[in-house]
């Protein structure tokens, strides 16, 4: 076996992609690597003798003038091999430099490289599990190595060069233990990942460094990073008797603890009088709704309160946020002023997420065993193995797992079905119970909305129980509801678990549970063997069964489906009168058959789990023994759930499919959601608690909180005077800050026809976009709308050297096009449904945001026709109370977009007239703070747009 000691780091620069369709390279960039320092350097541009196409020209910077007296390659060639002779190659991505060289020595009459091969992607994969990106630029700044020139090999072979000693020095400092596992799961690696670790296995033998550092130790077989032992303080020690208010002014004062602890604060009223309604509320037992304008500062106008309600009445305060990023960014954001505030007394506050987010190092101990050819798996593993060595939480948040790795992580994932909690050998160590227990020691929870229905579901095991809560991003709160106090099931979840019982290739958990039965007691295989027979006959029936059921399902949905919110996702409402056609008859007869086999496979499954379970089964077993059990509850709950969702009615319910028609795997998706949650939140939720704050940028509506009551439930209570209300303006002044522009030559939406809007959409966007050079958002409220507006506005922006990006068109990473789009001098970013909120761009990166229409749900999603048909019958008004009120929130956290701080400066256009055509409009522009708006051509706004901008 080879030692890998000495490096060439490689990059080309080349004129395309394809050596062997004439694409040629155009510099070489190489850094000699040897026992861990850089020794030497080469490069040299190459003459190509091809054109360099534009696009590789703008790229590089290297055109056909720059290389044309440069050495041909096979001139510079030999002083290349002469740094490779008895290195390992190395690249960023190495087997395309690979490719490019290997044909290069071909053509100039080389022998190929047959040497070691060192890929830096996949070795900072392995190394760096966190890691947001892989790319050059992305570990460049991950790891602060200065990348000044990306796209020139010299710079690019250099940072490269960097980033590989990085690795290594980790790799020296990896504990034995992990190194050995590293090594049985690396095999199917594409580089000579597997040698790397093996030299450095032998290499800490020889130096008998046997045992893990210090904050690390090994616990059966995996190295783990050791817990901190947590200081404990006395907690809730503030004196009954202090005044909030006191201890408010003395925070805000002149010399009070905010300046002292956060650089650049600024005294903002709203933010001094929502912590105190905050606090009132909690010690009058009311509830109360509050709106926060941007800028207000609300996380800490209710974390501050709530930590001092928490401490001073000992009682518990649940957070909820809208997504885990929330949580997460609250948590790293807000927790070390928190600490600093109550620096005599550090709040107790735990981090609370869903069960599924957490490792069970059972399950993950176990699969390390199974061989696996599956790069995406055994690349997930290791990557775990080395993470392992590094988290506190176990939560996989902190991974970036490849894309197959996301299906291997329901294989590891911590679940309640098939945990043997304190029977469980790691149950000391399991990182969802350490969770659960930080939570249960907490002043504080910050939770997400989602666990806090899951936890209602569960009545209540999961979350300590808490009488005072706040709910941040409060107007998802109600969508949230529904979807959780709803069901839904997926094709890919029903075939998974009839894949993990018993795979058509391979070993499942039947086979496991078989194997472990008959080297157990001879006695009780005798018993089980004819219903595992049973069971593998049923299961290889149930998957063709179920896979027929699916594609009829499909079929009969997909010519009958509208596009839904989500790019590549089509749904379509169905009830049973549409299941009685013949087509419906066929999907109704195969649901059956699926939900008898499923209900057989269950009770199968079920006498296998009672001839084997019981005190005598060896600890070995135990675990397989609860994960048949888990598959048992599936089992059954999944034949319940088509029951339920195929072949019954329930009234009060809405039913649709969605087809998720961009993967080839056709997955569907089945929906049963209760069509008002309003009564459920009020009486499970409100009425349960002492005081709600629910708090959100975006929940009244031209100043009435009329709309939010009514879908929270709270509406009676409103009217009998029991629930509090505010609304606390943005400190930013938009008068001086933000100018709204109305197109006016824009036909009306119901005056012309599609094609004549979007002419003049890109007729009008392009001229602005040349105005304000690029540094623009467009947020539209259809995709295929957005793909048609997309090439011809990129065409017409060319010639101003004006990107355009398209969500969807470009990638479908929200946060990743946003990056682009940061880093571009001049673009237009067009987003659909997820960039009308979250997106935060401050400063003049987004100097203009141009909202297309105006965000009406469209009236055919399942949901919302059914609410509209509830309101109907209800004799109400469904568009005036419904679809205009839903529209201007969306609206409004649309146009929050623009201004993100007190010094940003913008124009918002609004291209749908019915904002000052239309009756309702006018409530779209009277819910946004006072601002100055313009209608007018667009040829008449531009000067005054490039005006307000200078
Ligand atoms: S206690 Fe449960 S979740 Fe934790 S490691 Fe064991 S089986 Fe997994």
């Amino acid at each position: 076996m080879k030692h890998l000691n000495t490096f060439v780091v490689v990059d080309f620069e080349t004129t395309g992609n394809r050596p062997k369709e004439g694409d040629r390279i155009i510099q070489i960039g190489a850094v000699l690597v040897r026992d861990g320092e850089i020794t030497e350097r080469f490069s040299t541009l190459v003459n190509p003798r091809v054109d360099i196409p534009p696009f590789i020209e703008k790229l590089t910077g290297i055109n056909d003038e720059m290389v044309a007296d440069a050495p041909p390659i096979e001139d510079a060639l030999p002083s290349l091999l002469k740094l490779l002779d008895g290195a390992t190659f190395v690249a960023h991505n190495v087997f395309f430099d690979l490719s490019f060289l290997q044909n290069a020595l071909h053509e100039a009459g080389y022998r190929p490289f047959t040497g070691p091969l060192l890929d830096t992607v996949e070795l900072s994969r392995l190394l760096l599990p966190g890691q947001e990106g892989y790319r050059l630029s992305d570990l460049s700044v991950g790891l602060d190595i200065m990348h000044d020139r990306p796209h020139q090999a010299d710079s690019d072979a250099e940072a490269t060069a960097r980033i590989l000693l990085h690795l290594l020095g980790k790799l020296e400092s990896m504990p034995l233990v992990t190194l050995q596992q590293l090594q049985r799961v690396s095999r199917p690696f594409h580089s000579d990942v597997q040698t790397l670790l093996s030299d450095i296995e032998q290499q800490k033998i020889r130096q008998g460094a046997y045992e893990p550092a210090v904050d690390l130790e090994v616990v059966h077989q995996i190295c783990l990073k050791k817990r901190k032992t947590v200081e404990k303080n006395s907690g809730r020690s503030l004196e009954e008797t202090m005044d909030f208010d006191d201890f408010v002014d003395a925070l805000f004062g002149e010399r009070g603890m905010l300046k002292e602890h956060m650089p650049g604060f600024e005294l903002r009223p709203a933010q001094v009088t929502m912590m105190k309604q905050v606090y009132d509320s909690f010690d009058s037992g009311r509830h109360l709704m509050i709106e926060a304008g941007t800028g207000t500062g609300k996380s800490l106008a209710y974390l501050i309160p709530a930590v001092f309600w928490a401490k001073q009445q000992e009682e518990t305060v649940v957070i909820s946020t809208h997504t885990i990023q929330l949580q997460e960014q609250m948590y790293s954001r807000d927790l070390p002023i928190l600490q600093a505030i109550f620096s005599n007394d550090a709040p107790r506050i735990s981090v609370l997420k869903g069960r599924n987010n957490y490792l069970c190092l059972r399950k993950f101990s176990h699969s390390l065993q199974e061989e696996h050819d599956n790069y995406d798996v055994q690349l997930s593993k290791s990557q775990m193995l080395v993470w392992l060595t590094e988290t506190e939480t176990g939560d996989m948040e902190e991974l970036s797992l490849p894309s197959g790795g996301q299906i291997y992580w329901k294989q590891v994932q911590s679940d309640a079905g098939s945990c043997l909690n304190r029977q469980c050998p790691w149950f000391s160590r399991c990182y969802y119970h350490q969770a659960r227990r930080k939570a249960q020691q907490a002043e504080v929870i910050v939770t997400n909305h989602s666990l806090l229905f899951t936890d209602m579901g569960a009545e209540h095991r999961i979350i300590p129980s808490y009488k005072y809560a706040v709910i941040d991003e409060a107007h998802h709160f109600d969508d949230v509801a529904s979807r959780h106090l709803g069901d839904s099931i997926s094709s890919y979840q029903l075939e998974g678990m009839l894949h993990r019982l018993h795979p058509d290739r391979g070993v499942g958990l039947l086979e496991e549970v078989e194997e472990a039965v008959r080297g157990w007691s001879e006695a009780s295989y005798e018993e089980s063997k004819h219903a595992i027979e049973t069971a593998y006959q049923q299961i290889r029936e149930g998957k063709e069964t179920v896979r027929e059921m699916y594609t009829l399902l499909y079929q009969w949905s997909h010519q009958r489906a509208k596009e839904g919110e989500e790019i590549g996702h089509t749904v379509m409402r169905y009830k049973q009168e549409n299941l009685r056609d013949r087509w419906g008859r066929a999907v109704v007869s195969a649901v059956r058959n699926s939900v008898d086999l499923l209900l057989a496979i269950g009770k199968k499954l079920e006498a296998i789990y009672a001839n084997i379970h019981g005190d005598d089964v060896p600890l070995g077993m135990k675990s397989l023994v609860t994960d048949l059990n888990g598959m048992v509850k599936d089992c059954l709950e999944y034949a319940s759930l088509l029951h339920d969702m195929l072949l019954t009615e329930d009234e009060d319910h809405v039913y649709w499919i969605e087809l998720d028609t961009r993967s080839t795997r056709k997955n569907i998706f089945l929906h049963r959601v209760p069509i008002d949650v309003s009564s459920l939140l009020r009486e499970q939720f409100f009425d349960k608690k002492e005081s709600v704050i629910l708090t959100s940028a975006t929940l009244s509506v031209n100043s009435s909180f009329a709309y939010a009551t009514e879908r929270f439930g709270l509406a009676d209570l409103l009217r009998e005077d029991s629930v509090d209300t505010a609304v606390l303006a943005s400190p930013f002044n938009y008068k001086k800050q933000t100018l709204v522009c109305i197109p006016s030559e824009i036909p009306n939406i119901k005056g012309a026809t599609e094609r004549h809007f979007i002419e003049a959409l890109i007729d009008s966007l392009s001229q602005v976009a040349v105005t304000t050079k690029g540094r623009m958002l467009v947020l539209f409220t259809s995709y295929a709308m957005l793909r048609n507006v997309y090439e011809p506005l990129k065409e017409r922006l060319k010639e101003a050297d004006i990107t355009v990006l398209g969500h969807g068109m470009d990638g479908t990473s929200r946060s990743k096009l946003t990056k682009q789009f940061r880093s571009l001098p001049a673009c237009v970013l067009l987003g659909t449904s997820s960039f009308w909120e979250g997106v935060d761009i401050p400063g003049e990166d987004l100097s203009c945001l141009a909202i297309v229409r105006l965000p009406f749900v469209p009236p055919n999603h399942p949901l919302v026709e059914a609410r509209n048909q509830q309101l109907e019958e209800q004799k109400k008004n469904p568009f005036m109370q419904l679809s205009v009120p839903q529209a201007v929130i969306r609206f409004k956290q649309g146009f929050g977009r623009l201004v993100r701080t007190s010094t940003d400066r913008g124009i918002v256009l609004i291209y749908d007239r019915r904002v000052i055509d239309a009756r309702y409009g006018r409530v779209f522009l009277k819910s946004l703070p006072e601002t100055n708006v313009l209608i007018q051509p667009t040829g008449q706004l531009l000067s005054e747009i490039s005006d307000w901008l200078a």
